[in-house]
């Protein structure tokens, strides 16, 4: 039923408590069943011979996969492959929450978790052919098409030539998350490498951290072949650094947030606070920063835990009280949807790119 290494760290998470104070949706929901150890106690039992029913099914969606739990943990075990394996499970007993069906339903048929047909980000006089490739993601096309076209601003006026797909795939990052890494996850990846493959791209500026984070770790993996993938924070500044771009100054103090998967699984940390420090901005850190941030919500948690999403930003926002800043910046758009939508009175949250864009 579940692999041996997802077995392997069930047993191993099921009665530590070692990581569980970091836990985004435990501390808003104070469920004990939130906690890393109790659905590896879970997926244990299943393993022992429990049944699955719909509240085990409906637990394993209480997660964000932000992978606070793995990085916090001192003897290198992780929550999340046994997590993705029951979500699976879920799927194959049909025991998967009608909301979150409703999501898988809309990514199967669309190819993005808000059933769009088309993107709202302005692509006029954009060409689908180049050296340089800029993978929007489903939440920049569909959500946030702000952060967007305030990229493209940036690299029109560091004379970056860029192609841009209007009929951009899914890259599987959602499925992935809602389903674990079956075979439909795969056969999204499959597609979305040959879409980039006819595009005739070297490079491919990824501004969703969730995306990148799969091409980078998952796609060789699976036969997915890609030309070098960046993101778009590492881009940007890099052509601040060739003084391809020349910003306006500030001395405002600003805080940034880490995105997960930013944070997490590209290890990236530092090209957006050189971002912030090439506007003159004063950083001023929460203390749960880089690896340790506290996730804010992604997209799709959104789409289907719409008021866990909600409280786990506004968690968020209860760190940046704790600096004297007033004003909050993120480079992820999954991390500018939750984080834009829950700005206390009296604070600001502006996304890293149209910052920049601001800027020039
Ligand atoms: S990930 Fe590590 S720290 Fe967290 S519950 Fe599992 S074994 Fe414990
Ligand atoms: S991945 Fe994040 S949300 Fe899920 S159990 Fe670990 S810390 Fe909690």
């Amino acid at each position: 039923m579940f692999s041996e290494k997802a077995k392997k760290n069930a047993d191993a998470c099921r009665f530590c408590w070692m990581c569980r104070h970091l836990c985004p949706v435990q501390l808003v929901t104070g469920k004990e069943t939130n906690t890393p150890r109790a659905k590896g106690l879970q997926v244990s039992m299943l393993e022992r011979g429990m049944t699955m029913d719909a509240e085990c099914a409906r637990t394993m969606y209480e997660c964000l996969l932000c992978g606070a739990c793995t990085n916090d943990c001192a003897t290198g075990f992780d929550p999340l492959v046994f997590i993705r394996e029951a979500r699976t499970q879920a799927n194959v007993l049909d025991l998967v929450p009608a909301e979150v069906r409703k999501v898988i339903d809309r990514v199967l048929e669309t190819g993005n978790i808000y059933g769009a047909k088309e993107p709202r980000v302005d692509l006029s006089g954009v060409p689908e052919t180049g050296d340089t490739l800029v993978w929007l993601g489903e939440c920049a096309r569909h959500s946030v098409p702000e952060t967007a076209e305030a990229l493209f601003a940036v690299l029109r006026k560091a004379g970056v030539p860029f192609a841009v797909l209007k009929n951009e795939p899914g890259s599987g990052s959602s499925l992935g998350d809602l389903l674990g890494f079956v075979e439909d996850v795969r056969a999204q990846a499959q597609r979305a490498g040959e879409a980039i493959r006819r595009s005739g791209a070297k490079r491919v500026i990824v501004l969703d951290s969730y995306d990148a984070a799969l091409m980078r770790h998952e796609y060789k993996d699976w036969g997915v072949e890609l030309p070098e993938i960046v993101t778009a924070t590492a881009c940007v500044d890099q052509l601040i650094r060739e003084g391809r771009l020349s910003l306006k100054q500030t001395h405002e103090v600003i805080t940034y947030h880490d995105g997960s998967r930013l944070a997490r699984d590209l290890d990236e940390h530092e090209p957006a606070r050189a971002i912030l420090k090439a506007m003159g901005y004063e950083i001023h850190e929460m203390w749960q920063n880089r690896r340790l941030a506290k996730c804010c919500g992604s997209a799709v948690a959104g789409q289907y835990m719409p008021d866990i999403r909600l409280r786990v930003a506004e968690n968020r926002w209860n760190d940046v009280k704790r600096t004297d800043a007033k004003h909050l910046t993120a480079a992820c758009p999954q991390s500018t949807e939750a984080l834009a939508a829950t700005a206390p009175e009296e604070y600001r949250y502006t996304d890293l790119f149209v910052l920049v864009k601001e800027h020039l």
